[in-house]
């Protein structure tokens, strides 16, 4: 377990397996990461390349019939999550640990006002009566830049633009205060524009609360402009992962580098046609030999070692870089397509 006191959460050697008629399929293999006080730590990859089954491991949200997690821990400010009881991880869930989901509609209930959810979380977790729940309720909407907050609070969800939607959705997720927000693909049902402003509300809501949020997504753009720290993960496991400057300027995993080049860029406006990854993501009950990557790798020795030996994690520079490539060096200084924007200064 870490010693940095900054660390809120610290994941190690997370396996996520579900048991399924087709065979096992083990989501999440060998995951190890920290989270910290302050930061904005993202996960990226491919649909079906594990970063919403490790959010939803660590929050304990999986069907115990059918998943399984095992691992060293999921440790919670030294708490370990795996060896806790359910009714520790209500507690854990909205209060110390808030999620907000993907799609604000299935995920909100359409027949509660905004209020009564919202004020829900404050009742169940803080003992609110329903005028200090509701009172609470109006401060966070307008927290969140919902205009005409006192007359709002009492609409249903259906009465709320996707973009307003997904502000309701945070404004329940910080009603607690919580550590740490995991934000599961907050914004991709929204237009650009509401994109950019739900995420400049996350930051300063981070900010105002001294929490940390775990980002997941699928976007490089939103990861420019937000995370300090990124993990890029593939079938399931870890491949590389570093500051944002790093991952961006230099990567040392071809999958980064199929990501970044799948990427449409203001600069290139004038280009063709975008470099998409050929081939699609492996199954997970059948995977690949080696490195889970080398049907796809431009780079791949095969047959040989890429075929043959699954490459480990390793230090690869900086504080900590790391990198599951066997020919991680070779991308050093290679004339990579980096964005030559900046990311946002912080
Ligand atoms: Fe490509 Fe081989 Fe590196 Fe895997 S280990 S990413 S196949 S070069």
């Amino acid at each position: 377990m870490p010693t940095d006191t900054r660390v809120l959460l610290s994941v190690r050697d997370l396996h996520t397996t579900f048991h399924t008629d087709d065979g096992d399929v083990l989501a999440v293999d060998g995951v190890s990461f920290d989270v910290r006080r302050g930061e904005v730590f993202a996960v990226v990859g491919e649909s079906g390349s594990g970063k919403s089954v490790t959010a939803m491991s660590i929050l304990g949200l999986l069907p115990p019939e059918t998943a399984e997690i095992t691992g060293e821990g999921i440790f919670w400010k030294g708490e370990n999550l795996l060896e806790e009881s359910g009714e520790r991880m209500r507690n854990v869930r909205g209060k110390e640990i808030a999620m907000i989901f993907q799609d604000p509609l299935s995920a909100l209930n359409p027949v509660h006002t905004v209020g009564k959810q919202i004020g829900e979380m404050l009742r169940i977790h803080e003992d609110a009566t329903r005028k200090e729940a509701r009172a609470k309720a109006i401060e966070l909407l307008e927290l969140v830049g919902i205009p005409q907050a006192r007359k709002r609070v009492d609409m249903h969800p259906h009465e709320f633009s996707g973009g307003m939607r997904q502000r309701v959705m945070i404004a329940m997720a910080i009603a607690c205060r919580p550590d740490l927000l995991i934000a599961d693909e907050p914004t991709t049902a929204l237009d650009v524009t509401v994109q950019a402003q739900v995420l400049e509300v996350l930051l300063s809501i981070k900010d105002e609360i001294d929490s940390a949020i775990m980002l997941i997504t699928h976007d490089l753009g939103v990861v420019a402009g937000m995370a300090d720290r990124v993990m890029v993960m593939y079938a399931g496991k870890e491949v590389e992962l570093g500051t944002v400057d790093e991952l961006f300027y230099e990567l040392r995993h071809p999958y980064t580098l199929g990501l970044l080049n799948s990427l449409p860029r203001i600069d290139d406006l004038g280009r063709e046609e975008l470099q998409p990854i050929k081939g699609s993501p492996p199954s997970l009950v059948r995977r690949p030999s080696g490195c889970a990557f080398h049907p796809r790798c431009p780079m791949a020795r095969v047959p040989g070692i890429c075929n043959e030996v699954i490459p480990p994690l390793r230090h690869v520079g900086g504080l900590d870089h790391r990198s599951a490539c066997h020919f991680a060096e070779e991308l050093k200084g290679q004339g990579l397509k980096v964005p030559e924007w900046e990311p946002t200064p912080r």
